[in-house]
């Protein structure tokens, strides 16, 4: 497995639509154990494809002392709710900001051996899948600040919910 360098907004992978992942081979799962060792080593809870330059649906989240979740043609089921949280990106060093996010959320998906899964996230998870399922459809959490003052400056350290 490689780290992989991450794309920096306002890079134009981050903006495109990716495709379906089709073939569940061996390229498919290098690639998926590359992103999981990369959003480790940066410390991040989430990392999508095109933030490594792959125009590819996959997602992987890893949420403190739970096992990383692999979603490959991620589709959002159902959203429930709606709160306010404060996040992050890999992508968008340095910042956080206020987006509203749902409260829990039911996404489909294939697992890395091709398997169609559904999973339900709550809390931390339920918007890390919002913000990495918006990565593949080419939206960034900037997005949706409603207004530019959502947006604050942090230190350069990383913070804990990095997606
Ligand atoms: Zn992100």
């Amino acid at each position: 497995m490689s780290i992989l360098p991450i794309r920096l907004a306002p890079d134009l992978m981050l903006r495109q639509k990716a495709k379906r992942v089709k073939y569940f081979d061996g390229s498919i799962q290098k690639l998926i154990g590359d992103m999981q060792e990369t959003m480790h080593a940066a410390e991040g809870i989430g990392l999508a494809a095109p933030q490594v330059g792959i125009p590819l649906r996959v997602i992987v989240i890893g949420l403190p002392e739970e096992e990383d979740i692999v979603l490959l043609n991620p589709q959002v089921v159902r959203k429930t709710g709606e709160r306010v949280v404060d996040e992050s990106c890999l992508s968008i060093p340095g910042y956080v900001g206020e987006v509203k996010r749902a409260i829990s959320i039911i996404v489909k998906a294939r697992d890395p051996s091709g398997k169609e899964i559904r999973i339900r996230g709550e809390k931390v998870l339920s918007h890390a899948l919002e913000h990495e399922i918006d990565h593949i459809n080419g939206i960034l959490y900037i997005d949706h600040l409603e207004t530019p003052d959502k947006l604050r400056k942090i230190k350069p350290t990383k913070t804990e919910t990095e997606t």
